[in-house]
């Protein structure tokens, strides 16, 4: 089984296709459900699985440094640990050594950190990140980068985006071809467009098995993602999958879907789903406002989830008032499977040729509100 990407239908620049891999068919547009450190926090893999997910992401920085790849890869790789036989993508570990380490150092080799769990010091640099991601097991291994922060000059984004380009090259020649394996690139520049396309023709002129947007969703702001997806997207080839990672709302979703993107990932759902927030065919709203308390509706009527199917609102919101870990049990799950549906909805509408009619829908149904 080779890794390869199938294009079957476009509906303005909108896509719908298959990514064939090692473990199994996806199709997209996909949303990736994280599964930060080895789990995908409070479901189990057949319940991801039953919201309709057919690949997930694991995070390279926290695997690393717990359990430790040399253990992940005792126990058979990521896949047979974790009970997930289906496709794994990993990131490189780069963007959170940046955000979670304690101490850092960049170089022009790497970046040198220190643990936030036990302060311990590690380095990180393209053939190590690339080497970990193969120990794990991944069926897509990320590039190591620089995620160039948000806001950056025209010159501390060239010099960023130069760099990560440098480490792209030698994580290509540090990537073990392996069948049904991929490896992808990113894109960086900031919201400068001569950057995204130097940065893009660099990587393509490298040659990756598909392409990702990084640098977004870090404060730039909605208008401005979309705005960079528009000159973006363009430049990476038609027959590549392009990734737009740690994206995000369900708006974003829709926007950055129109705009040519296949792949997303974003904690959002999960995170959402344990401190209450639910995200639903009739918008967002928080389980632990007392308006809930007797409330005997579904969470979302239009939901075939078990949250939805076989518990009321205020059932719901006496879990998240009580404590109960069922209440982010429930609530992720139905936040994971309303994402799935989401993205299989908008599948269906480029497939069908309707992907405009039914983007306005699905936004109508939020403007709604969640009284039926
Ligand atoms: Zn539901």
């Amino acid at each position: 089984m080779s890794f390869a990407f199938t294009l079957h239908a476009t509906d303005g620049t909108a896509r719908a296709g298959t990514l064939q891999t090692a473990h199994g068919p996806v199709e997209t547009p996909v949303f990736m459900p994280v599964g930060t450190a080895g789990t995908v926090k409070a479901m189990m893999a057949d319940s991801v699985r039953a919201t309709g997910a057919t690949i997930i992401l694991g995070n390279t920085y926290h695997l690393m440094l717990r359990p430790g790849a040399d253990r992940v890869a005792a126990l058979g790789g990521l896949h047979r640990m974790m009970d997930w036989p289906g496709p794994i993508l990993t990131d490189s570990g780069g963007f959170q050594v940046m955000s979670l380490s304690k101490l850092r150092k960049m170089d022009a080799d790497g970046v040198t950190f220190q643990s936030h769990i036990d302060g311990s010091s590690h380095r990180l640099t393209p053939e190590r990140s690339i080497a970990i991601q193969h120990q794990l097991d991944a069926t897509i291994t990320m590039v190591l980068d620089e995620c160039t922060p948000y806001p950056a000059t025209h010159d501390e984004a060239r010099a960023s985006m130069e760099l990560s380009s440098r480490w792209a090259a030698r994580s290509r020649s540090a990537f073990v071809a392996r069948d049904g394996y991929g490896l992808f690139g990113i894109v960086q520049g900031s919201v400068y467009p001569d950057l995204r396309r130097a940065s893009a023709e660099g990587l393509i002129a490298t040659g990756f098995d598909g392409y990702a947007i990084g640098g977004l969703a870090v404060g730039e702001g909605q208008q401005m993602m979309f705005d960079t997806l528009d000159i973006t997207t363009p430049l990476l080839p038609a027959e590549k999958p392009r990734y737009l990672m740690g994206v995000g709302t369900p708006d974003d979703l829709i926007g950055a879907v129109a705009r040519g993107v296949d792949m997303f990932d974003c904690v959002m759902p999960t995170r959402a789903g344990r401190t209450a927030r639910a995200y639903t065919s009739r918008g967002v709203f928080n389980l632990r406002n007392a308006r809930f308390a007797d409330d005997a509706d579904p969470l979302d009527s239009h939901c075939a989830c078990p949250a939805c199917t076989r518990h009321a609102r205020a059932y719901m919101h006496h879990l998240f008032r009580a404590e109960e870990m069922l209440g982010p049990m429930l609530l992720t799950w139905h936040n994971l499977h309303y994402y799935q549906q989401l993205m299989r909805d908008l599948r269906g509408a480029i497939l069908a040729g309707t992907f405009n009619t039914t983007a306005t829908a699905i936004r109508a149904g939020w403007e709604a509100g969640d009284a039926e």
